[in-house]
This record gives C-alpha cells, structure tokens and sequence, in this order.
C-alpha cells in the first residue's frame, strides 16, 4: 500500500532507515499537505542495489521492447483513470491553476504511450549493419541499455519532469531510481503506486524522496549508478555533473534559461501579446523556457505595450482550484523570496517596473505575486541576465534583426528562444542564428513529446524526448566479425 511516509524500493514501500519525514506545504494557504518520507544515505543505498539487481540479475533489461512497451501502456492507463486526483495534487502541492495541471498529467500518461512505441520499434531497430571498408570484416552497432539510471528532478511540472526521465529508461531497458523535488513529491510517489500496479518488475523504479543533500547527493555519488539525468538548477547541476567526473559517468542536464522573445515590427500584435503573456505567466513563469526576455523592435514598442498593460491586468490570480484562475501561487516560500529579491534588485538597477512586482491585495495568504513586467532593462543588470524563474518579464526594443539576434544571445543560457514576424523567411533565418536548444516561430512554448528539448551552453548537456530522449538511455556496441578464410 502507497503512504507518503515511505519509499518505493524493490517494489515495496518501505520506511526510510533513519524514520525522518518532511513536511510538503499548500502554496495557495501555506498548510501542511503531507508529511513525507525523507530518505538519506542508507535509503539511497538500498535503492541503488535494488535497481542495480534488477537490471543485472531480473528480466527487465532481456524482454523484448514489445513486452517493455506493454507494461509502459499500463503505466500510461493507469495515469489516464486517476487524471483528476493527480491534476488535484499537481495543484496543491505546486499551486498551478487545475486546468494546467489536468494538461501535465495528459501529457505524462501520453510520455509513457510514446516511449511505449519506441520501445516496440526497438526491437526492429537495435542491431544496424555498418559498412566496412575493409570487406573481410562484417560490423553491427548494437544498442543496449545504458544500465542503472539515477533521476533527479524538479518542482515546476512535477509528475511530468518524472516521465521525461522514466518513460525513456525504462523504454530503453534501465532500471532507476528516481528523486522527485522535496518541494512536490507527492505525484512521483503515485507514479510508483501506478507502475507497480502495472506490472513492473520489482526493483526496476525506486522512488526516493528526500532532500537534495541527502538523498540527491549520495544518489548522485553513488558507484551503483551507471547514468545519472538531471533537471534543476545550473549550480546544482554542476555539481551533479562534478559528481559524474569522479567515476566518469555518463549524465545528461537539462538547466535553466534565459530566453529570448523576438517581436518585428510587423507582427500580429494581437497573437503577440498572447504568447508573450503564455511565454512567461503559464505556470507563474516556473518554467526553464519561459521567454523572460522580450525583445520589441521600436516601430512596434509603444502599441504592442500598452495592449500588453491591459491584458495583463486582467489576469486573474488565485487558488488554482478555482475556476477562472490563470496564475496561482508560486510553488513556495523560498521561490516568493528568491522572485521578489530579484525584482528589488531590478529597480535597484535602474530597470523600470511598470507593473506588478507585489502580492495581491485580495491575497492575504499563500504566495501570490502579481505578473511583473519590467521595461528600459540595462542588459548588464541581473534581471536581464539572470533566471528569475518567476512571472517577471523584461522588455527592450532593438533596431534592427542583426541587432536583435545579437541581443538574444547576449546570455549565458541557450535553452530556448522565439520569433515573431509575418516574413517567414526571416523567421527562419533569425531561428538560425539563435544559439539555443528550441526555436519557436509565432508561437512560445508548445512542447512536444516527439521533438529534442535541450539547452545549449549552461542550459545543459543532451537532449530529452523524441528518440533523443530514448538515446540518453542506451549505449552503442560495435560486434566485429572476421569472416575471411585467408589469415590476417
Ligand atoms: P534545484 O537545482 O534546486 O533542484 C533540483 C533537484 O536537485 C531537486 O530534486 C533537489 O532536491 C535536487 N538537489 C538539490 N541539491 C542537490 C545536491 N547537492 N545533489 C543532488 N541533488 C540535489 O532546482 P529547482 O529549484 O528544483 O528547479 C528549478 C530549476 O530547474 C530552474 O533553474 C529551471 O530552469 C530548471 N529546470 C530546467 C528544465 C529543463 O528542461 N531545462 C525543466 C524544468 C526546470
């Protein structure tokens, strides 16, 4: 039976070695949803040797894809039948509004269908001849799976940044262990309950809650661990990756972001405003590609503003099981502080608030914030540079296209970026030229599970999803046969 206060390890919920719990808070009214269980060092251990067993010793990695896919499907299902109690607790532990939250979770149960067929091609596609040029040699690359996986993730789309992790490893024959975010991890717990309903093999996902120093880092440092994937923040990923160099093992990142939104003078202004507002209110702007950098070509500047002003008043902020609501809370106490320091520190540096930046008024509890937009942003000063991972977004003009491209990769980050035009031609070419991960043209933030996502530059290393996303989970054999009669 699934209890909060346990982990999931080797198909058994069990209670962490010290008995520590954390407690999981409501943003929308700061109570206590949960007491949780908080595995450290010992706890980690025994997950990693469960897994480990599993893929060296168990069936996992030996069925065919046509099996794996099956128990992938069910896990699919079984998300589908609880979609609205796991949209409910999306939303009381990260705050998003529930139709948002009934959209992660179609798109989680939707990860595991797609993998689910990935996984079924996989056993056409794991062996592929190579030509050799030498022909008294015949070669195969062979793809195997990659081994344990140890998976660190967020708190922004908690049960879906799981099934980016999960769906692929498993898909690929891996055994895990998973450590959702001490922040929301609630939904990792029940994608183990659905998984184990489903079928899957003993030890093959182990789910660890816990916090990042005690059940990330040992997770991270773990020998048992053949790859290691993790979503977050830029300074905890290097750390994860340093962890990786110590063994030199194989670890995918996928970091944060700065990106860019680009606006020509010649855009719908209309279709702008709106993806500018999705590009960086969805979610509260808890989103690694939100486009918190808006760039307006000056022709344009002054109409498309003061649609956007209107538009963004008109927001509506609150619990988000309510109906109507657009933006809930941010997902804690230490993200309200670390946003609103941030904006302090924007006006401190001379970057004009025109709106926003303060709790709202009807909101007396939970951490609520205004959507914020700041304009005449100095490109040196920390708003412009610096994630903020909030409802906060900056805005400039610019002069000219190269003036814009060069702008936009004024940054550190690469992640993703944006354009908008009625001249498609110079879409595609500004798109070129962006050095990022993910372009989008006319639109900001669609995601789709069959396309890479990834960042370039501190934006991370790999890329998820799609068949890349499969890749981060199998290593490539070369099988050299000699075949001749004459000797060598
Ligand atoms: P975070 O780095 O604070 O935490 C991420 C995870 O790492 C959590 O599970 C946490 O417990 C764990 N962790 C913390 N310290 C650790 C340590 N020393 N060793 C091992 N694990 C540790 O990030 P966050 O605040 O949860 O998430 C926000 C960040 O994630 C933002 O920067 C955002 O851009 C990024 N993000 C990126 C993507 C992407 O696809 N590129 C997606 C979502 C979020």
């Amino acid at each position: 039976m699934k209890s909060y206060q346990q982990l999931y390890i080797n198909g058994q919920w069990q209670s962490p070695v010290q008995g520590r719990l954390f407690e999981t808070v409501d943003p929308s009214d700061e109570s206590v949803i949960a007491q949780v269980a908080a595995a450290t060092a010992e706890d980690v251990d025994v997950a990693v040797r469960a897994a480990r067993h599993a893929f060296d010793q168990g069936p996992w990695p030996q069925l065919s894809g046509r099996e794996r896919g099956a128990v992938l499907r069910r896990i699919a299902d079984g998300i589908r039948e609880r979609q609205q109690a796991l949209a409910e607790l999306e939303v009381r532990d990260n705050g998003k509004p529930l139709p948002e939250a009934l959209w992660d979770i179609e798109d989680t149960a939707g990860c595991f269908d797609f993998y689910a067929d990935l996984a079924e091609r996989l056993d056409e596609q794991r062996e592929q001849p190579v030509a050799l040029a030498d022909e008294r040699f015949s070669s195969v690359a062979r793809k195997e799976p990659v081994g344990v996986a140890g998976a660190i993730i967020p708190w922004n789309f908690p049960m879906l940044m799981a099934s980016w992790k999960v769906a692929p490893a498993l898909a690929a024959g891996c055994c895990m262990v998973l450590k959702p975010s001490e922040v929301t991890p609630l939904t990792a717990l029940e994608l183990a309950d659905i998984a184990h309903q489903a079928g899957l093999p003993a030890g093959v996902l182990n789910v660890v809650t816990g916090l990042g120093p005690d059940a990330g880092a040992p997770l991270s440092e773990h020998p048992g661990i053949d790859k290691l994937a993790f979503t977050g923040s830029v300074p905890t990923g290097s750390r994860i990756m340093q962890a990786a160099a110590r063994d030199i093992r194989n670890v995918s990142l996928e970091l944060g972001g700065k990106s860019p939104f680009i606006v020509f003078d010649d855009a719908d202004i209309e279709a702008a405003v709106e993806w500018i507002m999705f590009g960086i209110f969805w979610n509260k702007g808890e989103v690694c590609s939100a486009t918190s950098r808006v760039l307006v070509q000056q022709g344009l500047y002054d109409t498309l503003m003061s649609r956007l002003l209107e538009e963004t008043r008109k927001i509506t902020i609150g619990n988000g099981m309510q109906d109507g609501v657009l933006m809930g809370p941010l997902v804690n106490q230490a993200q309200y502080q670390k946003v609103t320091a941030a904006i302090a520190r924007g006006t401190e540096e001379g970057a004009r608030l025109i709106t926003g930046g303060r709790r709202p008024e009807h909101c007396d509890r939970g951490y609520y914030l205004e959507p914020t937009i700041f304009v005449d942003v100095p490109v040196e000063s920390s708003v412009w540079q610096e994630e903020i991972f909030g409802p906060v977004v900056c805005i400039r003009t610019f002069g000219d296209e190269a003036e814009a491209v060069q702008l936009a990769n004024a940054s550190r980050f690469g992640l993703a970026g944006a354009v908008m035009s009625r001249d498609l031609e110079r879409c595609d070419r500004v798109a070129r030229q962006l050095r990022a991960g993910i372009v989008w043209i006319n639109c900001s933030q669609p995601t789709f599970t069959e396309a890479p996502w990834g960042g370039y530059k501190q934006s991370g290393i790999g890329r998820e999803l799609g068949e890349w996303g499969l890749n981060n989970y199998l290593e490539t054999k070369q099988i050299t046969r000699f075949d001749s009669a004459e000797p060598w």
